[in-house]
């Protein structure tokens, strides 16, 4: 067969451990997972309100526009629904952009490490990757990315807050770097962890997508509104933006569900408030711990810490699994020598820091 010769190494997600496998592995009881960034909290009563009360009709197509979700993002977000577009998950707009903007002969630029899918889906398109190393902090090297750009650059992507790092971009280095991008680039700012940020200076993103005509902003429901298995998330850039990617997106790619629930989640924004205050406590219990320690870790924005064992992460990550918590090891995430841990309730996290606390005394 005469398959594209891009995708000849790729390989397939591999997806965690379940809580279940763990379960069978080690005959544990309980298990925590605090491995994919995912909601400790679950998601607000009024999807589950919503949920119980609505009729759905599945022999249906659903609404291929999503009238309803986008009216009320665009709602919140105070921008016109032309400006936004709905992907099964953020990880959809990724690979729509890639479909519209890269090809051979292109290249586009990204931080690393980051998130994985946006090399995935440039390799697939047959794009050249230009990757440019975060610094030591856990940035992103704005500098070296602007110099990276060439005739043939089609899309910047910017993670911030970046994962698996967790450091965001400052607003000045940002409002320079989009003065500086020729107008012929398409930059992508991958915000799916916005809803934790607390930084005092964490810029506005929708006020920057007025002002520059050429970026997008990707967010999702995965996270801070812990609608992960449901699959959506928006990408909200300048009306002529969206008008090109709109119809490269299947025409009915978020269900009828996940349309509803979606919305409704986002009358929630207390449950958005709360879960942002409980995650910062999560995080600065983490800090704590490192602090005390002397282990390193990135001060993170999101709802994970890399914290840097100065050992194989694959050990701490064993060593915790047989405990019953889930992390992540930082060896395939560029940290060879970390893990990334998602700030989970304060009962998951205290136990989870006795158990470093455990292995740490016993090495
Ligand atoms: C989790 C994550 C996503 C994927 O979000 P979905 O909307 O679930 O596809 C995108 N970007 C980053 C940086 C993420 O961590």
């Amino acid at each position: 067969m005469n398959w594209k010769t891009e995708i000849e190494n790729l390989k397939a997600y591999q997806p965690g451990k379940t809580i279940d496998d763990v379960k069978k592995m080690y005959g544990l009881d309980s298990i925590v997972k605090l491995s994919s960034n995912e909601n400790p909290y679950g998601f607000s009563v009024r999807v589950k309100e919503y949920l119980s009360k609505a009729d759905f009709t599945f022999s249906i197509y659903p609404d291929g526009y999503a009238k309803t979700l986008r009216n009320s993002l665009s709602e919140h977000l105070g921008i016109e629904e032309k400006q936004i577009i709905l992907g099964n998950g953020s990880d959809e707009i990724i690979q729509i952009i890639s479909r519209g903007l890269l090809q051979k002969g292109t290249n586009t630029i990204m931080p690393a490490p980051t998130f994985p899918q946006y090399k995935h889906n440039a390799v697939i398109e047959g794009a050249t990757v230009k990757e440019v190393e975060l610094d030591d902090r856990g940035k992103h090297d704005l500098g070296k990315m602007i110099a990276e750009i060439d005739d043939d650059t089609s899309v910047v992507w910017l993670c911030s807050p970046n994962n698996p790092s967790g450091e965001y971009i400052r607003e000045d280095e940002l409002i320079s770097f989009l003065d500086r991008v020729p107008s012929h680039v398409l930059t992508v700012l991958d915000e799916a962890y916005f809803e934790y940020a607390t930084a005092e200076d964490y810029y506005d993103s929708v006020e920057l997508v007025e002002k520059y005509p050429r970026l997008l902003v990707m967010r999702t429901f995965s996270k801070a509104y812990g609608l992960a298995g449901l699959r959506v998330g928006y990408g909200i850039a300048n009306e002529g933006i969206i008008s090109k990617l709109e119809p490269l997106r299947e025409p009915f790619n978020n269900n009828i569900v996940a349309q509803g629930a979606a919305a409704a989640a986002l009358t929630d924004q207390d449950f958005i408030d709360r879960c942002r205050t409980d995650n910062r406590k999560g995080m600065e219990m983490f800090y704590e711990l490192c602090k005390e320690t002397g282990l390193k870790y990135f001060p993170s924005q999101g709802n994970f810490i890399v914290i840097d064992f100065g050992i194989d992460g694959d050990e701490v990550f064993q060593y915790l699994l047989s405990k019953g918590y889930i992390v992540r090891s930082g060896k395939a995430l560029g940290y060879p020598s970390a893990v990334r841990i998602t700030i989970g309730t304060p009962e998951q996290n205290r136990g989870l820091i006795e158990t470093i606390r455990g292995f740490l005394d016993r090495t």
